[in-house]
């Protein structure tokens, strides 16, 4: 089942475990990802990194990640990784994502204040937590040292807490160690830094980068003094490597693939303390519960062009934070009472309460529907049955 974020890390927190934030590129590490967290019975994050979505459609990639976590038997959220700037923070909260991460980490402190404040308003708007990062976690090999070029840079307990403080972030990336990537020689961690985050810091769901290459002893130790999501991602793609290539054809690659990273994610949700926990952790975690927001009406004296007014209102509601679907539409029969429709569905409840006051929004409905649509009715709906899937076809129910 698909499930609020904030709450399942708040599990954590209270329980002194970490959830695995798995990074996926396809549905074969999303299957994997999810088979290892069902046979842990673990509740999970699937994680998407925006620095990773020019290797696939992310639009695409993040429908079957919708799909596959709300059937999933275990909690699961879909996490938005490393986030760089508010238009792509926007973007993620109409594909479904259910928490974001900005990372104004390589900013100076006001920048970074600036930007993360901005990014949790944006979140909090529409019912979703965010993640946000201080101190400065280097990448150490491959894409990951692109992309996080420079030198390790510890946070400092006062700044952790004056951070949180300051922008209103819900999770906090702390930098005590680890690095992006495989660590080229002893990874060193400072746990006592970590522990002392935590006591500053008792409610706030404390974030390690960059977990590949730790021994299960360090892990336990990192459990031990906060840490209550850990990303992991190199690792996953090592055991899909070594388990691929013992194959020739790629269908049987795929395969081995996906059940290495699932063994791989079993192995860390028991290090982790995450394993068992599926089903405490998903009665504390409200369903994430969509809202269809049906308008049907008539046009009235002076109607615009009907075929351009809704072309725009599709454009311009359609680019809202948390709209997850826009749609307009004509009756089929000619003599339907009502015979225009608008159809939204919004990712969350409070995502529809900010739509309604948005200056964009008010700004289309004031000036160019409402006074020419003469009789209309809006009516939100939260679905309690089906969830939008089909039944099985009786002639296949043997
Ligand atoms: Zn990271």
């Amino acid at each position: 089942m698909l499930v609020a974020a904030n709450a399942l890390l708040q599990h954590a927190v209270a329980n002194r475990y970490a959830i695995g934030a798995y990074d996926i590129l396809d549905t074969t590490m999303l299957e994997g990802v999810l088979l290892g967290a069902q046979r842990a019975e673990a509740p999970v994050l699937i994680s998407i990194a925006e620095l990773h979505t020019d290797q696939f459609d992310e639009a695409t990639l993040l429908a079957a990640a919708v799909e596959a976590a709300a059937t999933a038997p275990v909690p699961v959220a879909i996490h938005y990784d490393h986030g760089t700037t508010l238009d792509r923070l926007v973007r993620a909260t109409q594909l479904g994502y259910t928490s974001l991460m900005i990372d104004g980490s390589h900013l100076e402190w006001a920048e970074n204040v600036a930007l993360t404040r901005r990014a949790a308003a944006l979140a909090h708007a529409v019912g979703l937590p965010l993640e946000a990062e201080i101190g400065y976690i280097p990448g150490e090999e491959g894409k990951d040292a692109e992309h996080h070029p420079g030198a390790i840079r510890y946070t400092e307990p006062d700044e952790a807490e004056t951070f949180v403080r300051e922008t209103g972030c819900d999770w906090l990336a702390v930098s005590i160690g680890t690095v992006h990537g495989r660590f080229r020689g002893e990874p060193r961690l400072d746990l006592e830094r970590l522990a002392a985050i935590r006591t500053r810091l008792p409610s706030t769901p404390l974030v390690i980068h960059g977990g590949t290459g730790l021994a299960d002893e360090q892990f336990r130790a990192l459990v031990a003094a906060g840490a209550n999501k850990i990303n992991y991602y190199t690792a996953l793609v090592e055991v899909a490597s070594q388990a691929a290539a013992q194959y020739r054809r790629w269908d049987e690659q795929r395969l081995a693939a996906r059940e290495a990273i699932a063994e791989e994610v079993l192995r860390t949700c028991r290090v982790w303390g995450a394993a068992g926990r599926a089903e405490a952790a998903g009665s504390a975690a409200p369903r994430i519960a969509p809202v269809e927001h049906v308008i049907v009406h008539r046009w009235g004296e002076g109607a615009p062009d009907v075929a351009a007014m809704q072309r725009e209102g599709v454009a311009t509601l359609g680019s809202l934070p948390g709209v997850r679907r826009i749609a307009a539409g004509v009756a089929e029969t000619a003599n339907a009472p009502y015979p225009y429709l608008w159809t939204m569905t919004f990712a969350t409840p409070e995502a529809l309460d900010h739509f309604r006051t948005h200056p964009d929004h008010q700004r289309f409905a004031d000036g160019r529907f409402r006074p020419f649509a003469a009789e209309r009715i809006t009516i939100d709906f939260r679905l309690t049955e089906g969830n939008g899937r089909c039944a099985t076809p009786k002639s296949s129910q043997r």
